[in-house]
């Protein structure tokens, strides 16, 4: 069997395309919201028997491969990469070409970094130092293994050093951010190149499988050449920091099981919150909430209880992503650590860990929050204040989805400022207005989405392949009407194959069974037959053999119109 082979057969589709949507159970098949397009009925379907994906919406579909390659935007060879690792195959076949992707060749450098700090900051008479300051800061031993925490100390060239001598090259070395080039570097000889981190204790960053894709280093003892007290891996090909989130390889099952997220500051607020137990904390390292995040997060789960930086600058820098949130209509809510426990989880947990999990239980919701931060300090017998504060809460209000919800919000804060409910709706129709307006301007600058909608398939196609969807489901109308189905109606389609294997099978043995035939395809056929015999499944499942009988042959005349018309033209032609 081949390795692709193994590996589809290794990975259950359905739970692995569940790590990136929701599907429910229909039928034989799952369904679920396509993550290609835009929708709201699901028109996504996931079929485990035949390993493959279908959308009627947007017309994609493929296996396992396709779609991981789709959804995270890889080459054929990173794709097998990721999947053979998750299944535990060890590949032989394309071998030299997995190494010839420069995203592997990162993703190895990486890994094989994220070890050398590790064993450094663990075994090591130099790493001491860094080893008390952590354990001070209450991280344990079983901690730093797990979460592969490393350190490196204050030299120029020990890593490059080492990942030249594991056979990388230096130019990939630069490429995965780990090591900076000098202007008179020589590639040849190696020199004029220096490490990025140095003297600094290191996190890895992982992407959602779990790859060491980055990291982050916090500086150990601050001098004044240290530079910054946090260093990033900068954007490489495998790292983008607003598409990551710190913990979510280790957090996804988690937050799906809870069905909730919390989201931290610092990658320091997550390892000690897993730590204390509680796992289904993640962080946006380094950057704001963005829309990114958003939807990696929203793969899991539609709660996220926020605990970072709820300050006004903090706020502010990540409003762009809550609004998002919200408009998605997920719930949010906002951790608030009572005063003197500590700025941050981290803190927090330290001084005692009950106070933690219970803001995180006691979290407001952030309507709520933005009530009472606007209001609770308002003098209400001043009219610009008044103003000023219910225009904050009214461009929350307007951007929530649904109308029943926003009714209650109105109702709310009429009562709370005295203010005439009509006057309120009047007073957020502007803001909304004049919010569309400064959309308007941000969209045209941004890039515009893929246009990814199904290219419009012949009607004449269309069906043909609407009536062989209802013969796979009931073979009998085949044999009913063996006499109207000739292979003229299909001459110039791929059911020309299918039809002529049916025939054939017919007329040998008196019978036909779709299965059998299914066996008998090309690997090219093969996939439009999956397809068509989902479509079987999911658009003829349901009617009684009768009414199904009188929609066959509706539609057998408008092949055989179809065909005909087709003829002519050609003969014009
Ligand atoms: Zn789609």
């Amino acid at each position: 069997m081949s390795d692709i082979q193994t590996i589809k057969d290794r990975i259950d589709i359905v739970q692995f395309i569940s790590e990136y949507i929701q599907l429910k159970k229909a039928g034989v098949h799952w369904k679920g919201c396509c993550p290609f397009h835009q929708e709201k009925t699901p028109s996504f379907m996931v079929q485990p028997d035949r390993q493959f994906y279908h959308c009627f919406g947007c017309g994609k579909g493929g296996d396992i491969f396709n779609f991981v390659q789709e959804m995270e935007g890889l080459e054929f060879v990173e794709a097998l990469k990721l999947l053979a690792e998750r299944a535990g195959v060890k590949i032989d076949t394309f071998k030299s070409e997995i190494n010839k992707s420069e995203k592997n060749r990162i993703l190895e450098i990486n890994k094989m970094a994220s070890y050398f700090f590790n064993k450094f900051l663990t075994e090591m008479d130099a790493s001491q130092k860094a080893r008390d300051y952590l354990l001070e800061r209450g991280m344990k031993m079983e901690t730093i293994k797990e979460w592969q925490v490393g350190y490196i100390p204050d030299q120029w060239e020990l890593l490059i050093k080492y990942l030249l001598k594991k056979g990388f090259g230096i130019e990939d070395i630069v490429s995965s951010g780990l090591a900076i080039k000098k202007d008179n570097a020589n590639s040849s000889t190696g020199k004029g190149y220096y490490d990025r981190f140095r003297g600094r204790i290191m996190f890895p960053i992982s992407n959602v499988h779990g790859d060491i894709v980055g990291f982050t280093g916090r500086v150990l003892i601050e001098t004044e050449k240290s530079g910054g007290k946090y260093v990033n891996t900068p954007q490489t090909l495998i790292f983008d920091k607003s598409r990551l989130m710190f913990g979510l390889d280790r957090s996804k099952m988690e937050i799906r099981s809870k069905d909730s997220a919390v989201l931290v500051e610092g990658q320091m607020d997550v390892i000690t919150a897993h730590q204390a137990g509680m796992k289904n904390v993640v962080a946006a390292s380094g950057t704001a909430l963005t829309i990114e995040h958003v939807k990696l997060l929203k793969r899991y789960t539609n709660n996220i209880s926020i605990a970072f930086d709820t300050d006004e600058a903090g706020l502010k820098a990540s409003k762009r992503g809550i609004d998002i949130a919200l408009q998605e209509g997920m719930n949010i809510k906002v951790i608030t650590i009572p005063d003197g426990c500590g700025k941050d989880a981290d803190e927090c947990i330290k001084k005692d860990k009950q106070i933690w999990f219970d803001a995180v239980k006691n979290a407001t919701g952030i309507m709520e929050w933005y009530f009472s931060i606007n209001l609770d300090k308002l003098d209400l017998s001043s009219p610009k204040d008044k103003q000023h504060s219910a225009e904050n809460i009214l461009s929350e209000i307007i951007i929530i989805p649904y109308a029943i919800e926003r009714d209650h919000w109105f109702k709310e804060l009429s009562e709370r400022i005295n203010v005439d409910i009509d006057t309120l709706k009047v007073e957020a129709q502007r803001i909304d207005n004049q919010n569309n307006k400064l959309n308007y301007i941000q969209d045209t600058e941004e890039e515009k989405p893929k246009n990814n909608i199904l290219p419009v398939k012949d009607r004449y196609l269309l069906d043909v392949e609407n009536l062989w969807a209802v013969l796979v489901k009931y073979p009998n109308l085949f044999i009913k009407y063996n006499e109207q189905i000739k292979d003229t109606l299909f001459d110039s389609t791929w059911l020309l194959a299918i039809y002529e294997l049916a025939k054939t099978q017919y007329n040998d043995n008196n019978r036909i069974d779709f299965d059998e035939l299914g066996l008998k395809l090309s690997e090219e056929i093969k996939n439009n037959f999956n397809i068509l015999l989902l479509q079987a499944d999911e658009f003829y499942n349901m009617e009684p053999e009768k009414d199904l009988e009188r929609t066959f042959l509706s539609i057998l005349k408008r092949v055989e119109e179809g065909n005909k018309k087709k003829n002519i033209s050609k003969q014009i032609i």
